[in-house]
């Protein structure tokens, strides 16, 4: 493999690769604004320009300097070459561009959202000068509601063209746009448009500084304090990779993981902030049973003992429907469980809610109409218990014929909203029902027994996506109090049919059922610089 070396460390490279890839894959810093690795390359900041020595075939191949520094971004890598951005001409460069962004930006680090995370405020003290020389009054610009999501600060715009780029090249909308020239140059919306295709806020993620930012998280909390969990996107078929913010058991926002194979760099709106419901204050979190037609509060021992009896003198046939916004091993235990407390068992899968159809991107990215995270896990994890798996629709044609010979239920829900219409309740009847849920429906008030569920954020398991790809996820924040994961639920059922009480372990049920899950490990999107200066 062909190899160059970057301030001192050697390292391999692929044809066609440019000197800031190869040097963020080997953690090497370079500072760098406008360079994104899923956007075309403009190399307009210049603050990642390097000095270059390189072997000249003119001259028996002995390595000259380039005469200029070039930009690492736009610069593919050759064999021997040898690159510097820690030598006095290239540190000179940064801290120039530094000089000229910190002209005219606003002292507002302490009440900018971006603080902490901010390219402009690190790069500010690892490659930037401790005083300003600038003595003159700064220009000020104004502040723009550009969208339904984003805010603008024009004055703490550095003019990367990040956010314009996104607009033309990912969703083909073409809102954003340079307004002006010179030192009056301003991103703004296109005349007589707002900031508004389903990828909106992803230009909150994109923007270096604290120029776009997101209304749902405006000065809601600082990010040092927030905790961030790799997770999977739990309300789309999508399987976007995502991370969960949080701190003291409160979900704060979602941002998008990079995952080449899956989601690039993106997360949709809808998936962005659908996850509310996770706080909802209407959230089930109290274990009840039926008694003398009235729902009494119960412990989960008791809830678990009813469903077993309920079922069991019921007798004949027990319908486990099982939600696709369940994680495939809790859809497995569900399975095992169902078919302890019930000789003849009919699995089916919940309603799968479709809005449209798949949208596709130019560049690739596809907007799920499929909106539940797991159909495909749930039926494949049903189809290992059982040899056959109704779809909703074939369980609503089975429970409508009258001989169906139907006496009880075990229903999930976990959907993001009311899942229950009108029809599927009169469906059910009078039959004996174990509700496992998380937020109220019409079905709440009818159930024998109503166990608490908890959300994808707050459980271990996996999901498989639209292009059958499983991913594993983890629990962000705790529980909620009074409710449990459908898989310790699962569990509960079969320690009460006398089975061994067990904790869920997700990891433990994917091995046992030899569910392999695809790993996308997080990568860091900067690297820190830890270069001592000199004096120029
Ligand atoms: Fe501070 Fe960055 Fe915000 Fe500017 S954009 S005020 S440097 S945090
Ligand atoms: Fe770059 Fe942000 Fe300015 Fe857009 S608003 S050009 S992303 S700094």
């Amino acid at each position: 493999m062909p190899q160059l070396t970057i301030n001192g460390k050697v390292c391999d490279f692929e044809q066609g690769q440019s000197i800031l890839e190869v040097a963020l894959a080997n953690e090497e810093a370079i500072p760098h604004y406008c360079w994104h690795e899923s956007l075309s390359v403009v190399a307009n900041c210049r603050i990642c320009l390097g000095e270059v020595w390189a072997p000249n075939p003119r001259n028996e191949g002995k390595l000259e300097a380039w005469p200029k520094l070039v930009p690492t971004c736009q610069t593919p890598c050759s064999e021997g070459m040898v690159v510097h951005t820690d030598s006095p001409k290239a540190i000179g460069n940064q801290k120039s561009v530094m000089e000229y962004l910190l002209i005219n930006h606003p002292v507002d680090c302490p009440v900018c959202d971006q603080a902490g995370e901010c390219h402009l405020q690190d790069y500010a003290y690892q490659y930037g000068r401790a005083e300003s020389r600038f003595l003159e009054a700064k220009i000020k610009a104004p502040k723009k509601d550009i969208g339904e999501h984003v805010l603008l600060y024009s004055d703490r715009c550095i003019m990367c063209t990040r956010c314009v780029r996104f607009t033309q090249e990912i969703t083909g909308t073409g809102e954003l746009i340079v307004d002006g020239r010179g030192a009056t140059e301003q991103i703004d919306v296109f005349p007589g448009m707002g900031l508004d295709n389903e990828l909106s806020a992803n230009v909150v993620d994109l923007c270096p500084v604290g120029a776009l930012l997101d209304k749902d998280f405006l000065f809601k909390k600082r990010v040092w304090f927030l905790t961030k969990t790799p997770s999977i996107d739990g309300l789309t078929a999508s399987g976007d990779n995502l991370t969960i913010e949080h701190a003291e058991g409160s979900v704060h926002r979602f941002k998008p993981r990079p995952n080449p194979a899956i989601n690039r760099s993106w997360i949709t709106d809808e998936v962005r902030y659908g996850w509310k419901f996770v706080a909802s204050e209407d959230r089930l979190n109290q274990p009840q049973r039926q008694q003398l037609n009235e729902l009494i509060d119960c412990k989960w021992d008791k809830a678990c003992e009813e469903a077993k009896k309920g079922i069991k003198t019921a007798g004949d046939k027990c319908v486990l429907m099982v939600s696709p916004m369940l994680a495939t091993e809790e859809a497995y235990l569900l399975g095992q469980a169902a078919k302890a407390m019930s000789d003849d068992v009919v699995f089916a899968v919940g309603p799968v809610p479709v809005d449209g159809q798949d949208k596709t991107f130019a560049n690739g990215y596809t907007i799920s109409a499929e909106k539940a995270p797991n159909a495909r896990g749930v039926r494949q994890a049903l189809e290992k218990v059982s040899e056959s798996v109704l779809s909703y629709e074939e369980l609503c044609e089975l429970l409508a014929d009258k001989k169906s010979g139907v006496k009880s239920f075990i229903l999930t829900g976990n959907y993001p909203s009311d899942w229950v219409t009108k029809d599927f309740a009169k469906l059910i009847g009078r039959n004996f029902l174990v509700l496992i849920d998380t937020l109220p429906s019409d079905l709440v008030k009818r159930a024998n027994v109503l166990m608490p569920s908890v959300t994808w954020a707050e459980k271990d398991g996996s999901f498989v996506n639209h292009k059958g790809i499983a991913q594993a996820f983890d629990a962000a924040i705790p529980e909620l109090e009074g409710a449990k994961s459908e898989g310790q639920i699962a569990l509960d059922l079969l320690k009460a049919c006398g089975q061994e009480a067990k904790r869920y372990n997700a990891a433990a049920i994917r091995t046992e059922m030899g569910i392999e899950t695809a790993v996308n490990e997080p990568k860091a999107d900067r690297v820190e610089s830890e270069m001592v200066f000199a004096e120029l």
